[in-house]
């Protein structure tokens, strides 16, 4: 596995939530009636005169700008020859030689650490059309997204693992969902992600052939994908092959690819400018007005959280990388003088089940009260994370001062209270004390467990660790 390094860069599709598609007045909005928002433009009749959307251009520039791009002062959106029942003018408005954004970079944050990965552009096009297949039956056209604003963020190979490019295309999301250009769902398909993967000799600097896996619309499918290609390819070379530069299909059902067509070059999609929209001249007035609506990003807010709340920087990262939590962790980080237990709370049982959308299901003065309550020791983590599970699921606001109160969840920590537990506990387990004075270290957890147990889980989990240790060294020398 370690013999071959992956060397990977993406093309990730983000669909911009303008009002309007990217050069008629058809509404952009997802889940429409099929075919509702169409028009002669966005169907390509014959004749039909596209105007470029002001918004997309502003849409994509914020993008840009929060990637560190550079904007460019002339851009021009070039026509991409192809047939396709999705795409009925038979060419794609997109940009080819002169791109909106130039470079940038994004930093991602793994558990290796922190690494930046650099852009080679980002580009504005228009969606194609969905086709529905119906099993026997043939296949539907829907065109209300033909013509809906796409930006197509273009990496450099800078990406070497499932892991990075997972984070990566986190961060993306971020970006989008910050600037508000876009929702970022790949359930919905509002961002999908096309992989070019090669491998090569680990710790040699010459690039392989790449394949390419298209359309990706979800992170799991992603790191499957890539584990497949990494280990298709390494088998080839193994047995001697050559990697030939094809697109390659994912099937998430089976988890394998098979070859959909080799590799096109630019040159059979016949590029060149649309006669019909003028060049994009870009002003730097205009750049630094859209620049001062650009909110607080990521970046700054993992420095922040690092810096005054001394938080992990990967624990910073994971908590800013969908701006609701972002902001509801800050919320009751000012009000706890714990707020790295509230981080901790928040990472370990609210971001695994949150939803896509709606708002986060409680609010932050809870958890602030919640993360006192354990600061201060009057509750334990367990129980903590108990009613924190609690507040999260229920739909009245539960007050976890008033919910520890009423199921009596308080955290014993009177050592005359514990006492009695302990000593029972002790009586009853002379096997485990012997075992842990024959150095099982095991044995102790069993004893443990049973002061939990019969306090119902309220007993303070150290000093009934020190107790338990004590009474055992106090007992006379085993023969
Ligand atoms: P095209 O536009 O023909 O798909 P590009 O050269 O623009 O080709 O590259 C597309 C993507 O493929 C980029 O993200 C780039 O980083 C990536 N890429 C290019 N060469 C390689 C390679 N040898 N291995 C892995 N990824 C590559
Ligand atoms: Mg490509
Ligand atoms: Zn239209």
């Amino acid at each position: 596995m370690t013999k071959y390094e992956a060397v990977i860069g993406l093309e990730v599709h983000v669909e911009l939530m303008t009002e309007r598609k990217i050069t008629c007045y058809c509404k952009n909005e997802f889940g429409a009636e099929p075919n509702v928002n169409t028009c002669p433009i966005c169907l390509g009749m014959p004749g039909a005169l596209p105007m470029l959307n002001r918004q997309v251009l502003e849409f994509a520039i914020k993008a840009g700008l929060a990637c560190h791009c550079e904007i460019a002062p002339y851009a021009q959106m070039e026509r991409k020859n192809y047939f396709y029942p999705d795409l009925p003018k038979a060419y794609q408005i997109t940009q080819g030689q002169h791109p909106l954004c130039i470079g940038g970079y994004l930093d991602i944050e793994t558990r290796a650490g922190k690494k930046r990965v650099r852009l080679n552009r980002i580009h504005i096009e228009e969606d194609a059309g969905k086709l529905i297949h119906l099993e026997g039956e043939g296949t539907l056209v829907d065109l209300n997204r033909a013509g809906v604003p796409l930006i197509e963020i273009v990496t450099e190979p800078d990406l070497s693992s499932p892991e990075e490019v997972d984070a990566f295309l986190r961060k993306i999301r971020a970006m989008v969902q910050y600037t508000g250009v876009s929702d970022g769902r790949m359930d919905r398909g509002s961002m999908r992600c096309d992989v070019n993967l090669s491998i090569r000799p680990a710790g040699t600097e010459e690039l392989g052939t790449r394949t390419e896996m298209k359309n990706l619309n979800s992170f799991n499918f992603v790191t499957k994908a890539l584990e497949h290609e990494y280990q298709r390819q390494v088998e080839i070379l193994e047995s001697g092959g050559v990697i030939e530069q094809e697109t390659r299909r994912f099937d998430s059902a089976t988890g394998t690819s098979s070859s959909l067509r080799s590799k096109e070059d630019a040159t059979d999609y016949r590029y060149f400018p649309d006669p019909d929209l003028v060049p994009i001249l870009v002003s730097p007035e205009e750049v630094a007005a859209i620049r001062a609506t650009i909110p607080r990003l990521p970046d700054v807010r993992i420095e922040e959280y690092v810096e005054r709340w001394e938080l992990p920087e990967y624990d910073a990262n994971l908590l800013t990388n969908d701006i609701r939590i972002a902001d509801f962790f800050e919320a009751a980080a000012v009000h706890t003088n714990y707020p790295k237990i509230a981080a901790n709370l928040i990472i370990a049982d609210l971001l695994p089940g949150l939803a896509e959308e709606g708002d986060v299901p409680l609010a932050p003065e809870q958890l602030s009260v919640l993360s006192d309550l354990l600061g201060t020791e009057e509750i334990n983590s367990n129980t903590g994370r108990k009613v924190f599970k609690a507040m999260i699921s229920s739909q009245d606001p539960i007050d976890p001062l008033a919910y520890v109160e009423e199921h009596q969840l308080k955290q014993i920590n009177d050592p005359e209270i514990l006492a009695g537990y302990v000593e029972e506990a002790l009586a009853a387990s002379a096997k485990a004390v012997k075992d842990y004075r024959r150095g099982k270290e095991a044995a102790l957890r069993s004893i443990i467990g049973q002061v939990m147990r019969a306090t119902s889980g309220r007993a303070n989990p150290i000093l009934t660790e020190e107790m338990i240790k004590d009474k055992i060294a106090a007992l006379p020398e085993p023969e």
